[in-house]
């Protein structure tokens, strides 16, 4: 009887212990803002594969998704991305938070581990791989 207790304060130190990491996991992911610049009529976004690493997606994906918000072309040469149009730092990060929320961090637990699958009707399937969560999102 005494050893059952025991057991059973020792699961419960361990339900605790686990969860402070838990939360640590959580917060410590940090969406990444933008280093740009303004050149000519264009701006350069020039840590766009640092960000690209960090929702684990490819650039060429971030640009199509940053084309359609701004609704100007956007291209990629050697690694920066090329907006066509002046755009502010505020501006940009505000994309990219919203990218992040919706694109690349689970709703269901916040964790980043996830991709996105392509399906009809103008949706994607957003499939979590921290914890299997699957929903659809707007296709962009
Ligand atoms: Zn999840």
């Amino acid at each position: 009887m005494a050893d059952n207790d025991n057991d059973y304060f020792k699961l419960l130190d361990r339900a605790f212990a686990n969860r402070p990491n838990l939360a640590a996991d959580i917060s410590d992911f940090k969406i990444p803002k933008t280093e740009d610049f303004i050149e000519g009529n264009k701006t350069i976004i020039k840590n766009i594969a640092v960000i690209a690493d960090m929702a684990r997606r490819k650039v060429v994906e971030i640009a199509r998704y940053l084309s359609k918000e701004l609704g100007v072309p956007v291209n990629v040469e050697e690694q920066r991305l090329i907006i066509n149009g002046k755009f502010n730092t505020d501006d940009l990060d505000r994309r990219i938070e919203k990218y992040f929320n919706t694109y690349v961090i689970c709703k269901e637990c916040h964790k980043p581990d996830s991709r996105l699958e392509v399906m009809g009707g103008g949706m994607y399937n957003f499939i979590c791989e921290a914890c299997g969560a699957r929903y659809g999102v707007k296709h962009y």
